[in-house]
């Protein structure tokens, strides 16, 4: 509750529990309860804090007969424009009529299976919060008591984070988990999408999240599960972006087609037709002949096809003489930006935020300080949530560029011969926008790799 109080920026000034004390049992005295009923009729908390609403973590935790609900709710309506919240979100009960339809959910609540259901997703909140699993399954990766890493599966997440970020699709992962006979920990085959889910779980790196928010504790830091990470935070950060990028739609497509060969779709037809113009038709991907040294070509496609037909390159020395290009070309940039990326500079301004917010309650908590009032601390809170807000999500975009600088830095030759087909051609479409190749005329005996002409895109 702390957490959706923080969200709708309220301050909680005071914890009311009865734990273990039965909200439907005659005769039980629930202390905090009438602790509670009578804090709302005086108007303040027993420190003197004004009460503006009560948040409970369900209703039947208030309430479960007919007789406290009517004792809450006229205790609570002695003043105007309080709030209340439960499991069901804000309830307003001043509304006409909610005498009935909290009558009905006293009722309602009487009902064993919703007890059961609420009981166990708070237990999983609770255990989340404490940093404990609670998956019901084995996660990938881990053992069965949830904490142990299963070496070869963490490796194989080791190693598919590493290369989605360098630039290899989820399709390239899920192919090769399978093939290397990796199932899910329910038995089943790999497929896009649970592999999807396995790389983008914080819980990779440690972290607890729960319906795709982090879950923080009360001086906003994540919280650390009690198992062992398979990757860095850092890591995690630049891989979520990394599919998330991909998700709207640039750079690969999702439905597992993957291309056969290098450069099929940017090696373009160079020949010259009788009208003077260029053909410039995408080149297609072949297997070569049998009894041929190579085993693939391109070439441009059948005039019926749309193509010229007339040019045709043997596919080992081509993909060689481009991949030189490319390499020659990513060296060159790599040493031109070799300094780092520099650290991230608001650190300093997100902490200041921070402080600034903890020191705004602390202001407001304390009675001597009179320059805090209720309206001002509401006007005040709204803008530092904001400003931490913008400011996290500027720091995981630059955790992000920082990752992907820190990998390209490595040995690019070395970093090129691990490349799976789809990286190289990611990295290739990223330096070049197409290469002609020019016919080699009749006979076509030598490889002439001056006949490839890169068109290489210009940097911004
Ligand atoms: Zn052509």
């Amino acid at each position: 509750m702390t957490e959706t109080a923080r969200r709708f920026g309220w301050l909680v000034v005071y914890r009311y529990t009865d734990n273990d004390k039965s909200a439907s049992k005659e005769n039980i005295v629930r202390d905090d309860f009438e602790q509670l009923l009578a804090d709302l009729a005086a108007g303040t908390t027993p420190d003197g804090y004004p009460i503006h609403g009560v948040m409970a973590v369900n209703d039947d935790r208030l309430y479960r007969r007919p007789s406290d609900w009517e004792r809450y709710l006229k205790a609570f309506t002695t003043q105007e424009g309080r709030v209340y919240h439960d499991s069901n979100g804000i309830q307003d009960l001043y509304a006409e009529g909610f005498e009935i339809k909290g009558l009905l959910g006293v009722a309602m609540s009487l009902s064993e299976t919703r007890k059961k259901e609420r009981r166990s997703r708070n237990s999983h909140r609770s255990r989340a919060i404490r940093g404990q699993s609670v998956a019901a399954w084995r996660p990938f990766g881990w053992e069965d008591d949830k904490v142990s890493l299963r070496p070869d599966e963490a490796e194989a997440i080791r190693q598919a984070v590493k290369d989605v970020i360098a630039g290899a699709s989820i399709s390239e992962i899920t192919r090769r988990w399978k093939e290397a006979g990796f199932i899910t920990s329910r038995g089943n085959a790999f497929q896009y999408q649970t592999v999807k889910q396995v790389l983008v779980n914080a819980r990779l790196c440690g972290y607890r999240e729960i319906k795709g928010e982090l879950v923080r504790d009360g001086d906003d830091q994540p919280i650390v599960g009690e198992w062992e990470p398979i990757i860095t935070p850092k890591e995690w950060f630049a891989v979520t972006a990394k599919i998330r990028e991909r998700g709207r739609g640039t750079g690969m497509p999702r439905g597992g087609l993957v291309h056969k060969y290098l450069l099929t779709g940017i090696l373009r037809c160079g020949h010259v037709l009788e009208d003077g113009t260029v053909c410039n038709n995408k080149m297609i991907g072949i297997k070569a002949n049998d009894w041929l040294k190579y085993r693939h070509a391109y070439m441009c496609k059948k005039t019926v096809d749309g193509g010229c037909n007339k040019t045709y390159k043997r596919g080992d020395k081509t993909d060689k003489a481009i991949e030189e290009l490319v390499i020659a070309k990513l060296e060159r940039d790599a040493a031109s930006k070799a300094q780092d990326v520099p650290d991230w500079d608001k650190a300093d301004a997100l902490e200041r935020a921070v402080r600034s917010r903890n020191e705004l309650e602390r202001r407001w908590h304390d009675d001597e300080d009179t320059d805090i009032d209720d309206e001002t601390f509401f006007r005040n809170l709204p803008v530092l949530e904001r400003r931490i807000k913008e400011l996290r999500a500027d720091q995981r975009a630059h955790e992000a560029l920082k990752a992907e600088a820190e990998e390209a830095k490595e040995d690019v030759r070395n970093a090129w011969g691990s490349k799976t087909l789809t990286q190289k051609r990611e990295a290739i479409k990223k330096v070049l926008s197409a290469v002609i190749a020019v016919p080699g005329g009749k006979g076509n005996k030598t490889f002439d790799p001056e006949l490839l002409k890169p068109v290489w895109r210009t940097s911004e």
